[in-house]
This record gives structure tokens, sequence and C-alpha cells, in this order.
């Protein structure tokens, strides 16, 4: 649905006409200053919608506080009373905000986020595990070091490794998006990806072992 405010909002401008009242408002305001109605999500980024600049290292307890405050003043107990559009709108304000937040909250995430924001839309989406051939050598290496793990200590122990491995990626992923260095950081999202789905399949393969 596109409503004048939305077009307002879209074009960038500070502020944008109250549906209710037409006073202006700030464009990531939840209510209108004036009349007190609450104003549809706009077209803000996950970023900006929980009041931080779009960046890979944010401070995650802020986005937090930020964001069950929002739920708190947008939650429906609160519209019950109120008309069918203004229950509409909060509800359309709480799915913007839930994933804002799932997007942040999660570093594979974020970053992927991050890079379609920053111009490299959907390359997450596409595997470029098959177009790097050192990303690919080590995919098979680790596979069939996992296929070869006969025992849940074995398994346990490639799962140790793993999760280090990803804790070093989210350090030098924070490293590359700080620099700008967006290649890098791309690759280094494809490699988390990879590394997390990896994590799943070592966890089934400690299922199977266990239930021998
Ligand atoms: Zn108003």
């Amino acid at each position: 649905m596109t409503t004048r405010i939305e077009d307002t909002r879209a074009a960038g401008l500070g502020l944008a006409p109250c549906w209710s009242c037409k006073g202006p408002v700030a464009s990531q305001a939840l209510f209108c200053h004036t009349c007190g109605a609450i104003q549809p999500p706009g077209q803000a980024d996950h970023f900006r919608r929980l009041g931080v600049e779009p960046a890979f290292d944010i401070d995650l307890d802020v986005i937090e506080k930020r964001y069950l405050g929002f739920q708190r003043a947008i939650h429906p107990d609160r519209f019950a009373a109120k008309p069918a559009k203004e229950r509409a709108l909060a509800e359309a304000q709480a799915v913007s905000l839930n994933e804002a937040y799932e997007t942040l909250k999660d570093p594979l995430r974020r970053a992927a986020y991050l890079l379609g924001l920053k111009g490299l839309g959907a390359a997450i989406d596409k595997d470029e595990t098959m177009r790097d051939p050192e990303l690919l050598m080590e995919a098979m290496e680790a596979r069939e070091a996992l296929g070869e793990a006969g025992s849940v200590a074995a398994v346990e122990a490639l799962q140790v490794k793993a999760g280090a491995d990803a804790l070093n990626i989210l350090s030098e992923l924070a490293k590359a998006f700080a620099r700008d260095d967006l290649p890098l950081a791309n690759r280094l999202t494809t490699k988390l990806k990879y590394l997390r789905k990896y994590l799943e399949e070592t966890r089934a393969r400690r299922v199977a072992l266990e239930q021998n």
C-alpha cells in the first residue's frame, strides 16, 4: 500500500505529515507528537528502525532495550479500545520491529543484510562456496573429517574447532566491515553461512552416533 506519507518517507525527508492531524512527525517516530496517533512503519532500514547507524559492530544490549521499549509502547493491549486503523498500524509496526530485531541480533543475518544495504544485495543467497576454490576445498575436507568421525568424542572435537573458527570469522568480519572491505566481508559472510550449515551437520552426526 502506498500512501503520500510513505512517499514522503521514501524520499528520505526527516519529517512526514501525520495521517491523523496532518502535523509534521519525525519519519521514524512511532507516535505523532501533536495528536499522539500511532504512525505507519515507513521505509526505514532495520538499523535506523532501532535507532542505530548501519554497521556490523553494534551494541546488542542497546538494540534489545530499544526493541523491548518499542514493543511495550505498541503492545496490542494498549490498542484494544482504539479504532481499527490504529490497531492495524500498531500491528504493522510490531511486524517491522520484529523483523528488524531478528535480523540484527543474528550476526550472519546482520552481515548479509548490511551487504545488501551496501549494494551487494542477494550475494548471500547464491552459493558462493562453489566459486571459491579455497573455501570449496576447506568445505570438502571438513565434510570428509565429519564422515570419518566414528565416535561422539571425535564429532565433539570437530564441533569445538568449527565453533572456534566461527568466532574468528566474526572478529574478522567486524574488521572487514569497519574497513569497508566489502569483497572480504562478503567472502567471510559466505564462510560463516557455510560453517553454520556444517555445525548443523555435526549435530545430526552426533545424534546418529548417540543412538547407536
Ligand atoms: Zn498527529
